[in-house]
Formats: C-alpha cells, sequence, structure tokens
C-alpha cells in the first residue's frame, strides 16, 4: 500500500477535563410527515455528561448514529453529534469528536470545546480545550446497541417511523436496519499492512523541522499509533472511509 500517515510527537496537552466509565444515553423524538401514507422520522436527543440539560429544546443537535456505529469499529475523527439536517455548521458544531481505541477494552473521544459548545453545558465559559470521555468499550457497544435497536423498532409505530435525520444520502434509516442485523462489531485496521509512517517533533529547532523517521507498519491491525488520543486528526485526514465534517449532503430536516 502506498498510503501514508504522519504523526507528531511532542506537544502533549492535557484535557480540560477528563471523565472515566462514561455511558450514552438518548431519548427518541419524532416527527410526523402528513401525506397519503404518513410516516413518522426519528432522532436521538444525546444525553452524555457535560451535554447541555437544554439540548432538545434550543438546539437541533443529535446523535449522529451511523457515525457512532462506525466509531465501534475504528478510531478516527467523527461527527458523532450533528444536526438533524447532516450540516453540522447549521447547529454551531464546527469539530469532530476524535475517537481512539488505546487497547481491546477502552473507547476515548476527545472534543474539543469550542467546537462542540453549542452541544455542551456552560461550565467552560470561554475555554478552547478540550474534552476526554473514556468509556470501557463493552458500555460503550451496548449503548450505540440500545441506541439501534430503538430506531430500528420503531418501524412497528403508528404511523412508521420510516426515516432517520441526519438522513445524509436519503437511505440512513435503511442503513441502519442492516447494521443492526448485522453482529459484527469487531474492530478494524485503520491502515494496511506496509503504510509508510513518519513522524516529526514539534519543538522548533531547525534540526527537527520536517518529516523523518520512515517506517512501514508491520501489521494490518494497527489501531491506536502511540496508545492515546494524540493522532486527533490525522486518522480522519487519512482514513478514506471517514468523512471529513464538509457543507455537503444534508438531506435531513432542520429548523
Ligand atoms: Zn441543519
Amino acid at each position: 500500500m502506498n498510503a501514508e500517515i504522519s504523526v507528531s510527537n511532542g506537544g502533549h496537552v492535557a484535557p480540560m477535563e477528563e471523565l472515566r466509565d462514561v455511558r450514552l444515553g438518548f431519548r427518541l423524538a419524532f416527527e410526523t410527515t402528513f401525506s397519503d401514507s404518513p410516516y413518522q422520522i426519528v432522532r436521538l436527543i444525546p444525553e452524555f455528561p457535560r451535554v447541555r440539560p437544554d439540548i432538545a429544546e434550543t438546539t437541533d443537535i443529535v446523535w449522529d448514529l451511523p457515525q457512532l456505529c462506525e466509531s465501534i469499529r475504528r478510531p478516527g475523527g467523527y461527527d458523532v453529534l450533528n444536526c438533524t439536517c447532516g450540516l453540522g455548521d447549521h447547529a454551531g458544531l464546527t469539530g469532530l469528536a476524535f475517537v481512539a481505541h488505546p487497547d481491546d477494552a477502552t473507547v476515548v473521544w476527545e472534543i474539543d470545546i469550542a467546537g462542540h459548545r453549542a452541544a455542551l453545558d456552560a461550565r467552560w465559559p470561554e475555554a478552547s480545550g478540550f474534552l476526554r470521555l473514556v468509556f470501557r468499550r463493552d458500555d460503550y457497544e451496548v449503548d450505540i446497541r440500545a441506541m439501534l435497536d430503538a430506531v430500528v423498532s420503531a418501524s412497528s409505530l403508528e404511523p412508521p417511523v420510516e426515516e432517520y435525520d441526519p438522513n445524509r444520502g436519503g437511505d440512513a434509516y435503511e442503513l441502519l436496519q442492516a447494521r443492526a442485523a448485522d453482529n459484527d462489531w469487531s474492530r478494524q485496521p485503520v491502515f494496511d499492512s506496509g503504510t509508510l509512517a513518519r513522524t516529526r517533533s514539534l519543538r522548533r529547532e531547525p534540526a527537527d523541522a520536517g518529516w523523518q523517521a520512515v517506517a512501514r507498519l508491520p501489521a494490518p491491525a494497527l489501531y491506536p499509533l502511540d496508545g492515546a488520543c494524540r493522532i486527533r486528526g490525522l486518522v480522519g485526514l487519512s482514513s478514506p472511509w471517514i468523512r471529513r465534517r464538509q457543507p455537503a449532503g444534508g438531506t435531513g430536516h432542520c429548523k
């Protein structure tokens, strides 16, 4: 494989706050579309530590369940929160959650506070740092599976749920139904074997400038590069299956 990844070392920054054993919750929200055959749209109101308590009343921010499902399988940058229409900027979301899998039993999010301020409570009025949420992997899977089961089983309501927001691409609900039927939640390789890795120091000395220390990754199943979240957006930048936040493709509904 000719793909390249690049990792900067140094420059360690501590989170504004680190929370452990975090659980993800939700409330279902529905909107009925009246037509010849009425149907409902289903959304997931986010519940997690430090979420703003009035998120459902004052914003259009919801869980982006397809992104949450993918974050179980691969670390990277994800729109775990999104506008109901799929355009995060509408709801004031300008950052991705950087998801790491530092070991087999742990999932970690790093959320920059400025980029997610619209979704967070008001305890960091001027902060520009980030929040670290640490999950036990078993809990993480159970919580996301619960969202999936709730969304999929809503198809039996009356009128039936036929859409999920954010409905990017127009087939999010079908995608989630297929995901619910698939029991494979195993971790997937981030990079193929032989991917070219480069490093560079963040120190300013001229001798440290530029990328160096080239190595070929020995195995395909490389999850974290350094056992923590320090790779941040690099995985998102380099992995074709991880979409960057971009102002395109929204086909859902928002105010
Ligand atoms: Zn929107």
